[in-house]
């Protein structure tokens, strides 16, 4: 369930500090200790997982739990309303630094499209 050297299971234990922005059984949202916009959140599934794809192998339900908790805090702090974008890194090319499945929420201004 949890790795003893990852940082975000140590946020979620409460070991290592976090401005928590959502909590419930399953699902933990923080802010982003270097905000890449206005409003940056990350969101993590309590039980530890290396990316996206094993995440999917081995619990897929636990992404409809993130997404769950997204929405619900999106329509709580009015994200909703201008819009937000939700990212996960995955691998060294995706830029992944953190390796517990981690969903970026970005927000609360105009993001820059891709190209
Ligand atoms: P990624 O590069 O997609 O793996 O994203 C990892 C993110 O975690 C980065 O945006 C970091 O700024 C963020 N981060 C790393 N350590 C912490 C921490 N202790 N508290 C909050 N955010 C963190
Ligand atoms: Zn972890």
């Amino acid at each position: 369930m949890k790795k003893p050297d990852c940082i975000f299971c140590k946020i979620i234990e409460g070991t290592v500090p976090s401005t928590k922005v959502f909590e419930n059984d399953r699902v933990i949202g923080f802010k982003d200790l270097h905000p890449a916009a206005q409003i940056h959140f990350l969101f993590v599934h309590k039980n530890h997982t290396r990316d996206v794809n094993e995440m999917m192998v081995l619990e897929p339900s636990q992404i409809g739990d993130i997404f769950s908790a997204i929405r619900e805090l999106t329509l709580k702090d009015g994200l909703q309303d201008n819009g937000f974008r939700v990212v996960t890194n995955t691998g060294q090319h995706g830029g992944q630094t953190v390796f517990h499945t981690h969903f970026h929420v970005l927000g609360g201004e105009q993001l820059r499209g891709f190209n």
